[in-house]
Protein backbone atom coordinates (compact mmCIF):
# COMPACT_ATOMS: atom_id res chain seq x y z
CA UNK A 1 0.00 0.00 0.00
CA UNK A 2 1.37 3.11 -1.03
CA UNK A 3 2.18 5.67 1.83
CA UNK A 4 -0.29 8.57 0.80
CA UNK A 5 -3.15 5.53 0.89
CA UNK A 6 -2.61 4.87 4.96
CA UNK A 7 -2.49 8.74 5.36
CA UNK A 8 -5.87 8.42 4.07
CA UNK A 9 -6.79 5.62 5.79
CA UNK A 10 -5.48 7.02 9.03
CA UNK A 11 -8.08 10.37 8.12
CA UNK A 12 -10.91 7.60 7.06
CA UNK A 13 -10.63 6.23 10.93
CA UNK A 14 -10.55 9.45 12.53
CA UNK A 15 -14.00 10.38 10.41
CA UNK A 16 -15.29 6.66 11.48
CA UNK A 17 -18.82 5.55 10.55
CA UNK A 18 -19.91 8.90 9.23
CA UNK A 19 -18.02 9.04 6.25
CA UNK A 20 -18.93 7.10 3.48
CA UNK A 21 -16.84 6.90 0.43
CA UNK A 22 -18.18 5.94 -3.25
CA UNK A 23 -15.79 4.99 -5.53
CA UNK A 24 -16.87 4.26 -9.57
CA UNK A 25 -15.89 1.20 -11.20
CA UNK A 26 -13.75 3.79 -13.81
CA UNK A 27 -11.43 5.22 -11.04
CA UNK A 28 -7.95 4.57 -10.42
CA UNK A 29 -6.83 1.29 -8.61
CA UNK A 30 -6.11 3.03 -5.72
CA UNK A 31 -8.94 4.97 -5.15
CA UNK A 32 -11.13 1.92 -5.80
CA UNK A 33 -8.80 0.53 -3.20
CA UNK A 34 -9.61 3.17 -0.21
CA UNK A 35 -13.85 2.95 -1.24
CA UNK A 36 -16.38 1.71 0.82
CA UNK A 37 -18.19 0.72 -2.08
CA UNK A 38 -17.54 0.19 -5.40
CA UNK A 39 -20.06 0.02 -8.23
CA UNK A 40 -21.65 2.03 -11.42
CA UNK A 41 -23.87 4.91 -11.00
CA UNK A 42 -26.78 3.31 -10.39
CA UNK A 43 -25.59 1.50 -7.60
CA UNK A 44 -23.59 4.52 -6.32
CA UNK A 45 -27.19 6.24 -6.52
CA UNK A 46 -28.77 3.39 -4.49
CA UNK A 47 -25.96 3.46 -1.66
CA UNK A 48 -26.18 7.45 -1.41
CA UNK A 49 -29.69 7.34 -0.78
CA UNK A 50 -30.02 4.40 1.57
CA UNK A 51 -26.75 5.62 3.75
CA UNK A 52 -27.97 5.60 7.04
CA UNK A 53 -26.15 7.19 9.89
CA UNK A 54 -23.48 8.49 7.58
CA UNK A 55 -23.20 12.39 7.61
CA UNK A 56 -20.42 12.54 4.61
CA UNK A 57 -20.44 11.29 1.54
CA UNK A 58 -17.25 11.79 -0.55
CA UNK A 59 -17.89 10.70 -4.40
CA UNK A 60 -14.91 9.66 -6.31
CA UNK A 61 -15.81 9.60 -9.80
CA UNK A 62 -17.63 12.97 -11.86
CA UNK A 63 -19.65 16.01 -11.18
CA UNK A 64 -22.71 14.06 -12.25
CA UNK A 65 -22.53 11.41 -9.91
CA UNK A 66 -21.63 13.47 -6.88
CA UNK A 67 -24.32 15.89 -7.97
CA UNK A 68 -27.04 12.86 -8.05
CA UNK A 69 -25.81 11.71 -4.74
CA UNK A 70 -26.05 15.27 -3.56
CA UNK A 71 -29.98 15.20 -5.13
CA UNK A 72 -30.81 11.74 -3.22
CA UNK A 73 -29.03 12.38 0.49
CA UNK A 74 -30.71 13.22 3.29
CA UNK A 75 -30.85 16.91 4.96
CA UNK A 76 -28.42 16.17 7.66
CA UNK A 77 -26.09 14.76 5.01
CA UNK A 78 -23.21 16.07 2.73
CA UNK A 79 -21.59 14.92 -0.27
CA UNK A 80 -18.33 16.22 -1.11
CA UNK A 81 -16.24 15.86 -5.20
CA UNK A 82 -12.58 15.52 -4.29
CA UNK A 83 -12.40 17.49 -8.14
CA UNK A 84 -15.33 19.73 -8.96
CA UNK A 85 -13.60 20.35 -12.26
CA UNK A 86 -14.03 16.52 -13.03
CA UNK A 87 -16.97 16.98 -15.46
CA UNK A 88 -18.57 14.13 -18.14
CA UNK A 89 -18.46 15.48 -21.61
CA UNK A 90 -21.54 13.58 -22.70
CA UNK A 91 -23.33 15.58 -20.30
CA UNK A 92 -22.10 19.00 -21.67
CA UNK A 93 -23.75 17.67 -24.85
CA UNK A 94 -27.78 18.70 -23.66
CA UNK A 95 -26.79 22.13 -22.06
CA UNK A 96 -30.55 23.29 -20.79
CA UNK A 97 -31.17 26.15 -23.50
CA UNK A 98 -30.80 23.77 -26.29
CA UNK A 99 -33.31 21.14 -23.83
CA UNK A 100 -35.79 23.53 -23.43
CA UNK A 101 -36.03 24.57 -27.18
CA UNK A 102 -36.01 21.24 -28.44
CA UNK A 103 -38.94 20.54 -26.00
CA UNK A 104 -40.83 23.74 -27.05
CA UNK A 105 -40.09 23.48 -30.49
CA UNK A 106 -41.45 19.76 -30.59
CA UNK A 107 -44.63 20.15 -28.65
CA UNK A 108 -45.48 22.93 -31.08
CA UNK A 109 -45.36 21.22 -34.07
CA UNK A 110 -49.00 20.41 -35.89
CA UNK A 111 -47.78 16.65 -35.74
CA UNK A 112 -47.57 16.69 -32.25
CA UNK A 113 -51.22 17.51 -31.32
CA UNK A 114 -52.55 14.01 -30.35
CA UNK A 115 -48.89 13.13 -28.86
CA UNK A 116 -47.49 12.37 -25.28
CA UNK A 117 -43.92 12.68 -25.07
CA UNK A 118 -41.72 11.83 -21.76
CA UNK A 119 -38.33 12.65 -20.92
CA UNK A 120 -36.04 9.31 -20.19
CA UNK A 121 -32.65 10.84 -19.19
CA UNK A 122 -29.48 9.07 -18.68
CA UNK A 123 -28.13 9.63 -15.03
CA UNK A 124 -24.68 10.53 -17.18
CA UNK A 125 -26.43 14.33 -17.42
CA UNK A 126 -26.49 17.55 -15.56
CA UNK A 127 -28.87 17.90 -12.27
CA UNK A 128 -31.06 20.79 -13.99
CA UNK A 129 -31.71 18.37 -16.84
CA UNK A 130 -32.44 15.67 -14.58
CA UNK A 131 -34.99 18.50 -13.04
CA UNK A 132 -36.35 19.38 -16.05
CA UNK A 133 -37.18 15.53 -16.92
CA UNK A 134 -38.82 15.19 -13.32
CA UNK A 135 -40.90 17.93 -14.23
CA UNK A 136 -42.48 16.93 -17.35
CA UNK A 137 -43.06 13.28 -15.82
CA UNK A 138 -40.44 11.62 -16.83
CA UNK A 139 -37.49 9.30 -15.25
CA UNK A 140 -33.80 8.81 -15.31
CA UNK A 141 -32.29 5.84 -15.99
CA UNK A 142 -28.60 4.02 -16.46
CA UNK A 143 -27.54 1.45 -18.23
CA UNK A 144 -28.47 -1.04 -16.29
CA UNK A 145 -32.01 -0.64 -15.86
CA UNK A 146 -32.88 1.33 -19.54
CA UNK A 147 -34.97 -0.89 -20.29
CA UNK A 148 -37.30 -1.27 -17.73
CA UNK A 149 -37.60 2.66 -17.54
CA UNK A 150 -37.81 3.14 -21.53
CA UNK A 151 -40.79 0.59 -20.84
CA UNK A 152 -42.40 2.29 -17.80
CA UNK A 153 -42.35 5.90 -20.19
CA UNK A 154 -44.36 4.11 -22.81
CA UNK A 155 -47.13 3.37 -19.80
CA UNK A 156 -47.14 6.94 -19.58
CA UNK A 157 -46.72 8.34 -23.49
CA UNK A 158 -45.92 7.22 -26.91
CA UNK A 159 -43.15 9.49 -27.71
CA UNK A 160 -39.64 9.21 -25.45
CA UNK A 161 -37.22 12.01 -25.98
CA UNK A 162 -33.96 10.16 -25.19
CA UNK A 163 -30.98 12.39 -23.62
CA UNK A 164 -28.30 12.51 -23.48
CA UNK A 165 -26.73 9.53 -24.97
CA UNK A 166 -28.10 8.23 -28.51
CA UNK A 167 -26.27 4.72 -28.15
CA UNK A 168 -27.42 3.41 -25.28
CA UNK A 169 -31.24 4.71 -26.31
CA UNK A 170 -30.94 3.11 -29.36
CA UNK A 171 -29.52 0.10 -28.38
CA UNK A 172 -32.26 -0.18 -25.69
CA UNK A 173 -34.58 0.05 -28.07
CA UNK A 174 -33.58 -2.32 -30.30
CA UNK A 175 -33.67 -4.82 -26.96
CA UNK A 176 -37.41 -3.28 -27.07
CA UNK A 177 -38.33 -4.33 -30.96
CA UNK A 178 -38.32 -0.81 -31.62
CA UNK A 179 -37.72 -0.36 -35.40
CA UNK A 180 -35.04 2.22 -36.92
CA UNK A 181 -37.58 3.75 -39.25
CA UNK A 182 -39.14 4.11 -35.62
CA UNK A 183 -36.55 6.64 -34.22
CA UNK A 184 -34.87 9.88 -35.31
CA UNK A 185 -32.16 11.66 -33.88
CA UNK A 186 -32.42 15.58 -32.68
CA UNK A 187 -29.83 17.62 -34.11
CA UNK A 188 -30.06 20.72 -31.58
CA UNK A 189 -27.46 22.66 -34.34
CA UNK A 190 -29.92 21.73 -37.25
CA UNK A 191 -33.66 23.37 -37.63
CA UNK A 192 -36.20 21.34 -36.24
CA UNK A 193 -33.90 19.60 -34.94
CA UNK A 194 -33.62 17.69 -38.23
CA UNK A 195 -36.85 16.19 -37.80
CA UNK A 196 -39.19 15.98 -40.85
CA UNK A 197 -41.85 14.72 -39.19
CA UNK A 198 -43.44 12.95 -36.03
CA UNK A 199 -45.77 10.17 -37.84
CA UNK A 200 -44.38 6.74 -36.74
CA UNK A 201 -42.06 8.02 -34.87
CA UNK A 202 -41.60 6.23 -31.18
CA UNK A 203 -38.45 7.64 -29.80
CA UNK A 204 -35.84 10.92 -30.18
CA UNK A 205 -32.69 10.50 -29.58
CA UNK A 206 -30.69 13.37 -28.39
CA UNK A 207 -27.63 13.50 -30.57
CA UNK A 208 -25.18 12.79 -27.65
CA UNK A 209 -22.51 10.39 -26.79
CA UNK A 210 -19.32 9.07 -24.34
CA UNK A 211 -16.06 9.91 -26.55
CA UNK A 212 -14.80 6.95 -24.34
CA UNK A 213 -16.95 4.37 -25.95
CA UNK A 214 -17.09 5.71 -29.43
CA UNK A 215 -13.27 5.24 -29.48
CA UNK A 216 -14.57 1.35 -30.40
CA UNK A 217 -15.10 0.41 -33.47
CA UNK A 218 -16.35 -2.29 -35.63
CA UNK A 219 -12.73 -2.85 -36.85
CA UNK A 220 -11.42 -3.36 -33.47
CA UNK A 221 -14.02 -6.34 -33.45
CA UNK A 222 -13.51 -7.58 -36.30
CA UNK A 223 -9.92 -7.75 -36.10
CA UNK A 224 -10.03 -9.69 -32.72
CA UNK A 225 -12.69 -11.74 -34.15
CA UNK A 226 -10.23 -12.61 -37.27
CA UNK A 227 -7.14 -12.91 -35.57
CA UNK A 228 -8.32 -14.73 -32.29
CA UNK A 229 -10.69 -17.43 -33.44
CA UNK A 230 -13.14 -18.53 -30.62
CA UNK A 231 -12.34 -15.41 -28.80
CA UNK A 232 -15.50 -12.94 -27.65
CA UNK A 233 -16.23 -9.66 -27.26
CA UNK A 234 -18.25 -7.76 -24.71
CA UNK A 235 -19.29 -4.11 -24.54
CA UNK A 236 -21.16 -1.46 -22.78
CA UNK A 237 -24.65 -0.47 -24.36
CA UNK A 238 -22.75 3.50 -24.88
CA UNK A 239 -20.61 2.08 -27.55
CA UNK A 240 -22.19 2.23 -31.28
CA UNK A 241 -24.91 0.15 -32.64
CA UNK A 242 -22.57 -1.69 -34.93
CA UNK A 243 -20.25 -2.39 -32.54
CA UNK A 244 -23.23 -3.99 -30.11
CA UNK A 245 -24.06 -5.48 -32.94
CA UNK A 246 -21.40 -7.85 -33.68
CA UNK A 247 -20.56 -8.10 -29.67
CA UNK A 248 -21.32 -11.51 -27.84
CA UNK A 249 -22.15 -9.52 -24.72
CA UNK A 250 -23.67 -6.29 -24.07
CA UNK A 251 -24.46 -4.89 -20.75
CA UNK A 252 -23.89 -2.38 -17.94
CA UNK A 253 -20.66 -1.96 -16.25
CA UNK A 254 -22.02 -4.26 -13.41
CA UNK A 255 -23.45 -6.69 -16.01
CA UNK A 256 -20.34 -6.47 -17.35
CA UNK A 257 -18.32 -7.13 -14.51
CA UNK A 258 -20.54 -10.52 -13.48
CA UNK A 259 -20.93 -11.45 -16.70
CA UNK A 260 -17.28 -12.15 -17.02
CA UNK A 261 -16.38 -13.72 -13.57
CA UNK A 262 -18.76 -17.07 -14.89
CA UNK A 263 -16.60 -17.37 -18.30
CA UNK A 264 -14.99 -21.04 -18.49
CA UNK A 265 -11.34 -21.39 -17.74
CA UNK A 266 -9.10 -19.54 -20.35
CA UNK A 267 -11.40 -17.96 -22.05
CA UNK A 268 -10.22 -15.04 -24.23
CA UNK A 269 -12.51 -12.04 -24.18
CA UNK A 270 -11.71 -8.78 -25.35
CA UNK A 271 -13.52 -6.05 -23.62
CA UNK A 272 -15.24 -2.46 -25.04
CA UNK A 273 -14.87 0.23 -21.95
CA UNK A 274 -13.00 2.10 -19.66
CA UNK A 275 -9.35 1.39 -19.19
CA UNK A 276 -9.18 0.87 -15.35
CA UNK A 277 -12.38 -1.06 -15.45
CA UNK A 278 -10.42 -3.53 -17.82
CA UNK A 279 -7.52 -3.76 -16.19
CA UNK A 280 -9.58 -4.59 -12.96
CA UNK A 281 -11.51 -7.49 -14.89
CA UNK A 282 -7.52 -8.47 -15.53
CA UNK A 283 -6.53 -8.67 -11.73
CA UNK A 284 -9.98 -10.36 -10.97
CA UNK A 285 -10.15 -12.80 -13.69
CA UNK A 286 -6.65 -14.23 -13.43
CA UNK A 287 -8.23 -17.60 -14.50
CA UNK A 288 -9.54 -15.48 -18.01
CA UNK A 289 -7.40 -13.87 -20.58
CA UNK A 290 -9.41 -10.29 -20.23
CA UNK A 291 -8.17 -7.98 -22.53
CA UNK A 292 -8.85 -4.23 -23.98
CA UNK A 293 -10.41 -4.28 -27.37
CA UNK A 294 -8.82 -0.76 -27.74
CA UNK A 295 -7.68 1.22 -24.74
CA UNK A 296 -9.69 4.43 -24.24
CA UNK A 297 -9.43 6.38 -20.50
CA UNK A 298 -11.79 8.26 -19.15
CA UNK A 299 -9.49 11.81 -19.10
CA UNK A 300 -12.46 13.88 -16.58
CA UNK A 301 -12.69 10.50 -14.35
CA UNK A 302 -8.94 10.16 -14.42
CA UNK A 303 -8.78 13.63 -12.58
CA UNK A 304 -9.70 12.54 -9.23
CA UNK A 305 -6.67 10.86 -7.48
CA UNK A 306 -5.27 10.19 -4.13
CA UNK A 307 -4.09 13.58 -3.32
CA UNK A 308 -7.33 15.42 -4.28
CA UNK A 309 -9.07 12.44 -2.18
CA UNK A 310 -7.09 13.26 0.73
CA UNK A 311 -6.88 16.88 0.65
CA UNK A 312 -10.97 16.45 0.67
CA UNK A 313 -11.01 14.54 3.62
CA UNK A 314 -8.54 16.75 5.92
CA UNK A 315 -11.37 19.42 4.85
CA UNK A 316 -13.96 17.62 6.02
CA UNK A 317 -12.16 17.03 8.95
CA UNK A 318 -11.19 20.75 9.67
CA UNK A 319 -14.90 21.92 8.55
CA UNK A 320 -13.08 23.49 5.76
CA UNK A 321 -14.45 21.53 2.75
CA UNK A 322 -17.32 22.90 0.31
CA UNK A 323 -19.96 20.52 -0.17
CA UNK A 324 -22.17 19.80 -3.46
CA UNK A 325 -23.84 22.44 -4.26
CA UNK A 326 -28.04 21.40 -4.88
CA UNK A 327 -30.93 24.02 -4.95
CA UNK A 328 -33.64 22.82 -3.90
CA UNK A 329 -35.68 24.29 -6.77
CA UNK A 330 -33.56 22.16 -9.22
CA UNK A 331 -33.70 19.01 -5.86
CA UNK A 332 -37.35 18.69 -5.80
CA UNK A 333 -38.01 18.15 -9.33
CA UNK A 334 -34.68 16.11 -9.92
CA UNK A 335 -35.60 13.90 -7.09
CA UNK A 336 -38.83 12.94 -8.30
CA UNK A 337 -37.02 11.77 -11.74
CA UNK A 338 -34.57 9.57 -9.29
CA UNK A 339 -37.30 8.24 -7.72
CA UNK A 340 -39.21 7.12 -9.91
CA UNK A 341 -35.96 5.09 -11.19
CA UNK A 342 -34.87 3.91 -8.22
CA UNK A 343 -39.00 2.61 -7.50
CA UNK A 344 -38.41 0.62 -10.25
CA UNK A 345 -35.63 -0.76 -9.58
S1 LIG B 1 -16.86 7.48 -19.50
FE1 LIG B 1 -18.07 8.76 -20.91
S2 LIG B 1 -20.04 9.04 -19.91
FE2 LIG B 1 -18.61 8.30 -18.33
S3 LIG B 1 -17.83 10.16 -17.39
FE3 LIG B 1 -16.39 9.62 -19.02
S4 LIG B 1 -17.13 10.78 -20.82
FE4 LIG B 1 -18.80 10.80 -19.30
Amino acid sequence: MEKIQEEILELKKQLGSELLILGHHYQRHGIVELADKIGDSFGLAKAAAEATGVKSIVFCGVRFMAESAAILCRDDQKVYHPEPEAGCPMADMAPMEAVEEAWSILTSRPDYKARKMIPVTYMNSHAPLKGFTGKHGGAVCTSSNAKKVMDWAFTQGDLILFFPDQHLGRNTAKLMGIKEEEMRVWYPSKPDGGIDSLEGVKLLLWNGHCPVHMKFTVRDVEFVKKNFPGCLVAVHPECPKEVVDLADAVGSTTHLVDWIKDLPHKTRVFVATEVNLVRRMQQDNPHLRVEMLSRSLCPTMYMVDLFKLKRSLEKIIDKTEEAVPMPDEIKGDALKALERMLALA
